[in-house]
């Protein structure tokens, strides 16, 4: 069965149809690729997902629930968790303060008032800092850490409201190549050791071709093409729309 099942998904702004009738499913422990131009629907479809926005028509089935007219802090008790940029104002903070917050903010339980902050559930946040192979760096503040290890911490903050579902919108913006890799390659150990699904968007085919299990393709909207990154390469219309005529993924890559 699956975990995701969208069904004629719409949202237009004004005359502007963002996303358009748009049909996929995800299933647990897939890693699922959203690709497309800029403009074609992307954030927009992540942002009906998680809430943000309200779809126009269409369902969004999370486990055979809908979630469409529920608030984003209900999807998030769902199990749809996402990734989210560290604020400024945290940065200051050490890396376990960051997971503990996080792990507070979801758990919202009272009790966790009369305890002090620096207690709260330690030791699931060591837990998830493990995970994210940080767990070493717990007491540095996150000011201190290279890029590719802020991202591991957005990771475990992510993870720390137990998604079943994970969105990740442009995971690797700004990064390295090999740090890219090394995020994706540690986010596809998780999938697989939690059984939960991803879906992410991304601009480096390295990254979409190397770790997603399926891609699908959006432009203007509309899904114009779902397969294996395999498939998806050798794909015409995919090619057309990215390329123009001539060009290639191997030549994008090179
Ligand atoms: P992508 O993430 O694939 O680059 P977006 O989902 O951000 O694309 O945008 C899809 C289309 O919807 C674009 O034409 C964009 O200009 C438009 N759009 C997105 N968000 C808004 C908004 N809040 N108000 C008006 N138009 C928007
Ligand atoms: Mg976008």
């Amino acid at each position: 069965m699956s975990l995701l099942s969208v069904h004629a998904l719409g949202k237009a702004f004004g005359a502007v149809c963002a996303v358009d009738n748009v049909n996929f499913t995800l299933h647990p422990g897939e890693m699922l690729a959203l690709i497309g131009p800029n403009g074609a629907g992307k954030s927009t479809t992540f942002n009906l997902i998680n809430g943000q926005l309200r779809a126009d028509h269409g369902r969004i089935l999370l486990n055979s629930q809908n979630l469409v007219g529920l608030t984003p802090r209900e999807i998030c008790r769902q199990g749809v968790g996402r990734t989210f940029q560290i604020a400024e104002t945290f940065l200051s903070l050490s890396v376990i303060e960051n997971v503990q917050m996080a792990l507070l903010a979801y758990s919202n339980n009272i009790f966790s008032f009369f305890k002090s902050a620096a207690q709260f559930q330690r030791n699931e946040a060591m837990r998830l800092l493990a995970q994210v192979g940080l767990d070493e760096q717990a007491a540095r503040p996150v000011s201190d850490l290279a890029y590719g290890d802020v991202k591991r911490v957005e990771l475990a903050l992510a993870l720390a409201t137990q998604p079943s579902l994970l969105l990740m919108d442009e995971p690797t913006a700004g990064m390295a190549p090999t740090e890219r890799l090394e995020l994706m390659a540690l986010t596809k150990k998780i999938v697989a050791e939690r059984q939960i699904a991803v879906l992410f968007t991304e601009h480096s085919m390295d990254v979409v071709f190397g770790y997603a299990d399926r891609v699908i393709v959006l432009a203007q909207g509309q899904l114009i093409a779902q397969g294996t990154p395999e498939e998806i390469r050798r794909h015409p219309e995919v090619q057309r729309v990215y390329f123009g005529s001539g060009a290639t993924f191997e030549d994008f890559n090179a």
